[in-house]
């Protein structure tokens, strides 16, 4: 029998665990000790940690008849970076912990597991533990620790009215791809394939993220995880309560999205409330864009200005001709209040 075949019950938890650590790079300058002993042990080049735990779960989070093995592993990090970029940090060491079925093959197992450490070796993050366990269903619990910038953490608190509201990159594609894989949209050709990358392959903003951080100039930052308009009003109640006013004009969209929505396939609230973008959202003083954008230039995301912070509160939608948008429903994902995840 091909060794790939085998179940994760032939192969056993420790034979797994002695493949992690022979698929790990050369240790990291700040791990002292790593996948092994009880406990990792790390020394923080700053003496101050970032962390965030996300989770994914079969059936809430993903699909395994249109989810591959390295989609997850990839996307299970992912996810986890883009929080810790939402700070304003860099990402350095993560744990992993996975409840596996026993019926899970070595090779699903493997495609997992690569997939999860090339992203994690593309931003130098050592995988530095988790556990490992028998479920029922598939369950992946990730835990990443980072290093916020000198001038501390960039918090969801601290918008003010009169900051300008700025997103990275396109909204609504995760949305549409994640329509085209369950077949209730159909996009054809190198459209369809960007979009379904976009839901199964999330590019975190880390680069973005670390560099914000660094510039001490963003009063409030979060990812757009449940919808921009849910995220735009986590963003707001944790700043005091202010209001937003965004035109609908001026939302970021890929050609894609654009063309869907020309062709109408998709309408703006879903676009507006869709979930898993990963982009950054973030508010700052209007006089500091100009000297910001240089900044970033190197970086080589897309930044679009898309409303303002207003001292009325409230999240106010300025449709094509500047007249007020409503959005009929449900205005993003909320694990509780969903019946269509
Ligand atoms: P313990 O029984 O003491 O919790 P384990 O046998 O669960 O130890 O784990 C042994 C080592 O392997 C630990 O260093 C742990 O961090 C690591 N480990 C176990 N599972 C994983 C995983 N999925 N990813 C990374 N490291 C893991
Ligand atoms: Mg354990």
């Amino acid at each position: 029998m091909d060794i790939r075949e085998q179940t994760l019950a032939d192969w056993g938890e420790f034979s797994f665990i002695g493949f992690l650590r022979d698929r790990l790079p050369a240790s990291h300058p700040e791990l002292l000790l790593g996948i092994g002993d009880d406990a990792s042990w790390w020394r923080p080049a700053g003496g101050e940690v970032l962390t965030t735990t996300d989770m994914l779960v079969e059936g809430v989070h993903f699909d395994l008849a249109y989810t591959s093995a390295a989609d997850l592993g990839w996307k299970s990090l992912a996810v986890n970076l883009s929080d810790l970029a939402a700070m304003g940090g860099r990402p350095a060491c993560v744990y992993l912990a996975l409840g596996l079925p026993g019926t899970t093959r070595r090779s699903w197992l493997e495609e997992f597991i690569d997939a999860f450490l090339e992203l994690a070796d593309h931003y130098g993050v050592q995988l530095a533990g988790g556990d490992t366990v028998r479920s029922e269903t598939l369950v992946i619990s990730v835990a990443l620790n980072g290093i916020p910038a000198a001038a501390g953490p960039v918090r969801r608190a601290g918008a003010r009215p009169g900051d300008d509201l700025y997103l990275s990159g396109s909204v609504g594609d995760s949305f549409l791809g994640l329509r085209c894989l369950q077949g209730r949209l159909s996009v054809s050709g190198p459209a369809g394939i960007f979009l379904r990358e976009r839901h199964l392959r999330p590019r975190p903003r880390v680069e973005l993220g670390a560099f914000l951080g660094t510039s001490g100039m963003v009063n409030a930052m979060l990812d757009v995880s449940d919808g921009l308009i849910a995220d735009l009003g986590h963003l707001l109640s944790a700043s005091g309560g202010w209001g937003a006013e965004l035109e609908i004009e001026n939302l970021p969209l890929s050609s894609a999205a654009r063309e869907a929505l020309r062709a109408g396939m998709c309408d703006y609230p879903e676009l507006l409330t869709g979930g898993e973008d990963f982009e950054l959202l973030f508010s700052l003083a209007p006089d500091r864009f100009p000297e910001l954008a240089a900044a970033v230039a190197g970086v080589g995301v897309e930044l679009t200005r898309i409303g303002r912070i207003t001292s009325k509160p409230g999240i106010f939608l300025l449709g094509p001709d500047r007249l007020p948008y409503q959005l009929d429903g449900k205005e993003g994902y909320d694990h509780f209040q969903t019946r269509d995840c």
